[in-house]
């Protein structure tokens, strides 16, 4: 009966534009951190849209908010859409903003059309997605899922010392309900890709199947401090020389395992950072990432003997600490199938894709029924004021949405 319902397109991209104008930054992107005065506003702006076409917001105690339409059988669990409205310290315009609108743009939709589904419908934004301001990423999500204990999340410091409890609390998000209790029957993230893969295969909607395993490691490389004139090149123990080959073997490692795997060096303190002085210390991280658990298991094995190798070649000692495992998910074979349905039914060119990227449906999904909805963004350029969409797959990821959460929200009718 609702074959022929579809979201207004502009309607969803003018909404992105506006959301773009609260914490503008420099080169068309936005700076809106976690918590800021900017989150605030844009929170307030998403809320005020959402009362405007009668929804009920409840917001928990991580300041997460979700904005129900009521449905036929309110004693149904919501089928829920969203994503995150924080940025990067210089975000695009999409990168979460494109899930929590598209999902209320559903809602606009079925308010403007007067369409009651049977079991409620939701738009959540979750807060502090990026983690560029409170570590770890994805905490509230997180605590949602029973990753991370509350006092542990309220207790985050930026780099100002500011804790995101407090901050919560300033900027009027701590609510009363408790994260973790708010039922959710199914969610479905919409998301640009963050990568290439939809762009170069010519495809408007990818069906996410799953997300990439991650391990986190940071490595300290201790050497020796020493005269850069002086000391002859043999018997240097040069921190920052074992740093340049670890930084490389890294690079191959992922290649080794190709075409899933990736792995990166994105940080990196050189101690004691003097021209004339052979470097005594160096701090780094590594990021490995790959679909497939077994593979992902080698590849960190692979990596502490790589790395052990290379500092016993140099003489050097150093700790290699593994931070943060997290294991590969698989997504829900039901929301998959609503998801690949609606693609299918609407006519829009699709194929199945892991996210490489960590999102708020990768730890949701722990716990509830999840899928997620890709569109391609330019160059899959993301993470970046230059972050690109095309407002035809904007609007064609947003159809998807609709339908499947229909599907899904209608299927006990
Ligand atoms: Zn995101």
């Amino acid at each position: 009966m609702n074959e022929n319902l579809r979201v207004n397109g502009e309607r969803l991209w003018h909404s992105i534009m506006a959301m773009a104008e609260i914490g503008p930054g420099q080169q068309g992107g936005s700076s809106r951190l976690a918590l800021s005065d900017e989150d605030r506003a844009a929170r307030e702006l998403f809320v005020g849209w959402c009362r405007e076409i009668g929804c009920s917001i409840e917001i928990d105690d991580m300041g997460n908010i979700v904005a129900r339409r009521a449905g036929r059988n309110d004693a149904l669990a919501p089928i829920v859409g969203g994503s995150h409205l924080d940025t990067q310290p210089h975000g695009g315009r999409f990168d979460g903003i494109y899930g929590v609108l598209a999902a209320l743009e559903v809602l606009r939709t079925l308010h403007e059309n007067d369409i009651v589904t049977e079991a409620p419908l939701e738009a959540v934004n979750w807060t502090n997605e990026e983690g560029s301001r409170f570590a770890p990423a994805m905490i509230a999500s997180g605590v949602y899922a029973g990753l991370f204990e509350k006092d542990y999340a309220w207790s985050r410091a930026d780099a100002a010392g500011k804790t995101l409890g407090e901050e919560l609390k300033r900027i009027g998000f701590l609510g009363d309900a408790p994260c973790g209790e708010h039922a959710i029957g199914a969610l479905l993230e919409a998301h640009i890709e963050q990568g290439p893969i939809l762009e170069a295969r010519e495809k408007q909607v990818g069906v996410v199947i799953g997300g990439q395993g991650q391990r986190w490691y940071d490595l300290r490389i201790r050497g020796q401090d020493s005269h850069a004139g002086s000391t002859p090149m043999a018997g240097r123990r040069d921190a920052l020389l074992a740093a340049a080959e670890i930084i490389s073997m890294v690079h191959d490692l992922a290649i080794d395992f190709s075409p899933h795997a990736v792995a990166t060096v994105g940080e990196m303190s050189v101690f004691p950072n003097s021209r004339n002085t052979i470097p005594g210390e160096v701090f780094l991280t590594i990021d490995i990432r790959n679909p497939d658990e077994r593979a992902l298991a080698t590849m960190a094995s692979e990596l502490r003997s790589c790395v052990i190798d290379c500092i016993d070649r140099y003489e050097l000692d150093c700790d290699l600490d593994e931070i943060w495992d997290k294991p590969p998910v698989s997504f829900d074979p039901a929301c998959i199938a609503a998801v690949e349905n609606a693609a299918r039914k609407l006519g829009y060119s699709h194929q199945q894709i892991v996210s490489g990227a960590g999102h708020d449906a990768c730890q949701v999904c722990l716990v509830a029924p999840t899928s997620m909805i890709f569109v391609p963004c330019a160059g899959g350029l993301s993470h970046n004021e230059a972050e690109s969409a095309e407002p035809a797959d904007l609007e064609a990821g947003c159809n998807v949405l609709l339908h499947s959460m229909l599907e899904l929200a209608n299927r006990s009718a």
